[in-house]
C-alpha cells in the first residue's frame, strides 16, 4: 500500500487525503495492475468542501465578469502547456489511446474558451421606457455553491463541460469525479490555483455513494450536474429536486446510425466503424446500433464492416498507434463480454467475435476485441440495453419510416445520424427523430461549445442541456429589475399600474 500512488481530494487549495482511511482502487487497465488507490470521502469531508466553496463564494461572486474571464484566459494557456502531461494522465487511467486523450482535453478547451466570454454571455437585456419614465432591465445571478458528478468515459472533458461555464458566471464548485479514473482532475485543480483562482473556488472531492448521498443532501449545494448511467441520472434528479436543488441529469445512451440505400457505403462503413470502436465503445455518443434500410445494403455494409472489424489495432492507449485500448476494469470488460454471449444465446448471429483477443505484452490488460452483430432483433437486450463496449448491432428495416420509428420507440434518446444523399429525407429524419443531437451524414454530432449538449428521453433529466446558452441559464438565476427615478414618480396608485 505504501509504495502505491494515493489519490487525495483536493479542498482549499490544497490536496487532502482521507480522513477515515476509506480507498478505493485505481488500475492500469492496459495492465491489469493496480495503479493507485484513491480517497473515498465520508459526509464530513463532503462537508469540509462545500464549506470551503460556501466560504469562497461572496468574493467570487464580487470579482468582475472580466476578472473571472481573465482566470479562465490563463487556465486555457496552462491546459495547452500540459496537455501531454494531462493526455498520459487520462490513458493510464481510462485506457483510452493517446491521441483520443489530446481529443477529449481539446474538447474540454473549447469550453473554457466559451466561458471565457463570460462578460459577454452574463448581459442582460434592458428596455427603455416599459412605461412613462419607467426603465426595466434584467441581471444574472450566481447560484451559490454548485456540484458536478462525472462518469468515468471523460475523466477530464465532462467535468470541463460543467465548471468553466458555473465559475464564469460567479459560482463556486464541489466535483465528485469517477472513482475509476479520478486522477486527471487534480491535475485541473492544480493549474486552476496557478492561473489565479482563489482557494475554495474549486474543489474536487473522490468518492462514491457516500459523498454523492452528501453532496444532494446539502442544503448548501444549489444545483447538481450529472452525467453518468441512466439509472443513477434518475435517481440524482429525484433526490437532488427533491432537496430543492436545480438538477441537470444526463444519462445513458444507445445512438442509432440509419443508412439509406442512396447513402455512399464507404463513408458510412468508415463512420460506423471510428463511432461504433473509437474508445472502445466507452463514449456516450457511440453508435451502437446500425439501422440499415433493405437487406441488399445491409448485406453490402456487414461485407464491408466484417474485415473492418477484424483488422482494428488494438492495444495499450500509450504505445504505438492503436484504434481503440482496453476497458476500464475488467469487471466492466466481463460486463460487455457477458452482453456478447447473450446476443448468441438470443440468436442473433455473430459475425466478428472479439472475446478471444489476446494482446501480445499484455496479457492481464482489459481487452476486448471489436464484436460485430447482424440480423439483431428490436426485443434482444443486446439492441435494448447499453452496452457501452465495442459491439456494434446491425438492423435490418426494409423502409425509412420503420427506421425512424425503430429510433424512436427506444427509450434512449441522446444521438441519432443519417446517412443518405436525399435532402428530403434527411430533412424529415432531423425534424421527426426524437434524440437531442442530430447528425446528417456525421455519425457523432457532439455540439460545440458555444451550442448545448443533451439528449432527450431518457438520456436527459431536467430541462437543461450542458455548456453553450444552456449551461449559462443553469448556473445563473434571473433577476427583473423596474426602476423609476424621482422626475416620474406619481401619486399613489390603487388599482393595478397598466404602464399606459
Ligand atoms: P455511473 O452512473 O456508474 O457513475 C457516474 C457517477 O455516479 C460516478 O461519479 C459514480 O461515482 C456515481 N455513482 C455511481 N453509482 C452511484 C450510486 N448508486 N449512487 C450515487 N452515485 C453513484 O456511470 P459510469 O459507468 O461512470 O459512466 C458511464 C455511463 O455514463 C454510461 O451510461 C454513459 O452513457 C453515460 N454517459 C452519458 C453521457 C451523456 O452526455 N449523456 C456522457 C458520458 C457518459
Amino acid at each position: 500500500m505504501t509504495d502505491i500512488r494515493r489519490i487525495p481530494h483536493f479542498i482549499q487549495g490544497r490536496e487532502q487525503a482521507a480522513e477515515d482511511g476509506r480507498w478505493g482502487e485505481v488500475f492500469d487497465p492496459a495492465s491489469g495492475r493496480v495503479a493507485g488507490r484513491v480517497a473515498l470521502a465520508s459526509a464530513d469531508e463532503v462537508s469540509a468542501a462545500v464549506a470551503a466553496a460556501e466560504a469562497a463564494f461572496p468574493a467570487w461572486a464580487e470579482t468582475t465578469p472580466l476578472s473571472r474571464a481573465r482566470v479562465l484566459f490563463r487556465f486555457k494557456e496552462l491546459l495547452e502547456r500540459h496537455a501531454d502531461e494531462i493526455a498520459a494522465a487520462i490513458t493510464a487511467e481510462h485506457g483510452k489511446v493517446l491521441a483520443d486523450a489530446r481529443g477529449e482535453l481539446t474538447r474540454g478547451i473549447e469550453v473554457v474558451e466559451f466561458a471565457c466570454g463570460a462578460p459577454h454571455l452574463l448581459k442582460g437585456e434592458h428596455s427603455m421606457n416599459v412605461g412613462r419614465e419607467v426603465d426595466s432591465w434584467t441581471e444574472y445571478a450566481p447560484l451559490g455553491v454548485v456540484a458536478g458528478i462525472t462518469p468515468f468515459n471523460f475523466p477530464c472533458m465532462v467535468p470541463m463541460w460543467m465548471f468553466p461555464v458555473a465559475l464564469a458566471c460567479g459560482n463556486t464548485f464541489v466535483l465528485k469525479p469517477s472513482e475509476r479514473d479520478p486522477g486527471p482532475t487534480l491535475i485541473l485543480a492544480r493549474l486552476l490555483k496557478e492561473a489565479g483562482l482563489p482557494d475554495g473556488v474549486f474543489n474536487v472531492v473522490h468518492g462514491d455513494k457516500v459523498a454523492v448521498d452528501a453532496l444532494l443532501d446539502d442544503p448548501r449545494v444549489r444545483a447538481v450536474s450529472f452525467v453518468g448511467s441512466t439509472p443513477i441520472a434518475e435517481y440524482i434528479y429525484a433526490r437532488g429536486s427533491a432537496n430543492g436543488k436545480r438538477v441537470q441529469a444526463l444519462g445513458g445512451a444507445k445512438n442509432h446510425m440509419v443508412i439509406l440505400p442512396d447513402a455512399d457505403l464507404d463513408q458510412a462503413a468508415g463512420a460506423l466503424l471510428g463511432a461504433g470502436y473509437g474508445s472502445a465503445g466507452e463514449r456516450c455518443m457511440a453508435i451502437s446500433v446500425a439501422v440499415c434500410v433493405g437487406d441488399k445494403l445491409a448485406d453490402a455494409m456487414v461485407a464491408r464492416l466484417k474485415p473492418m472489424v477484424e483488422g482494428l489495432r488494438i492495444g495499450p492507449g500509450c504505445q504505438g498507434d492503436p484504434d481503440m485500448g482496453p476497458l476500464v476494469t475488467a469487471a466492466h470488460r466481463d460486463k460487455v463480454r457477458a452482453y456478447v454471449d447473450s446476443g448468441v444465446a438470443e440468436g442473433a448471429r455473430l459475425v466478428v467475435d472479439g472475446r478471444g483477443l489476446k494482446v501480445p505484452g499484455a496479457p492481464d490488460g482489459f481487452f476486448l476485441g471489436g464484436c460485430l452483430f447482424d440480423h439483431v432483433q428490436p426485443h434482444m437486450r443486446i439492441y435494448r440495453e447499453e452496452i457501452f463496449g465495442p459491439v456494434l448491432c446491425v438492423l435490418r428495416v426494409p423502409d425509412f419510416e420503420t427506421a425512424l420509428k425503430l429510433v424512436n420507440e427506444h427509450e434512449y434518446g441522446n444521438g441519432a445520424a443519417v446517412f443518405t444523399r436525399d435532402g428530403d429525407a434527411a430533412r424529415q429524419f432531423a425534424h421527426r427523430v426524437q434524440a437531442g443531437m442530430v447528425g446528417i451524414n456525421v455519425p457523432i454530432p457532439v455540439p460545440m461549445a458555444f451550442h448545448s449538449f443533451g439528449g432527450w428521453k431518457r438520456s436527459l433529466f431536467g430541462p437543461l442541456h450542458m455548456h453553450g446558452p444552456d449551461g449559462v441559464r443553469f448556473y445563473t438565476r434571473l433577476k427583473t429589475i423596474t426602476a423609476r427615478w424621482p422626475t416620474g414618480l406619481r401619486d399613489p396608485e390603487f388599482v393595478m399600474p397598466t404602464m399606459k
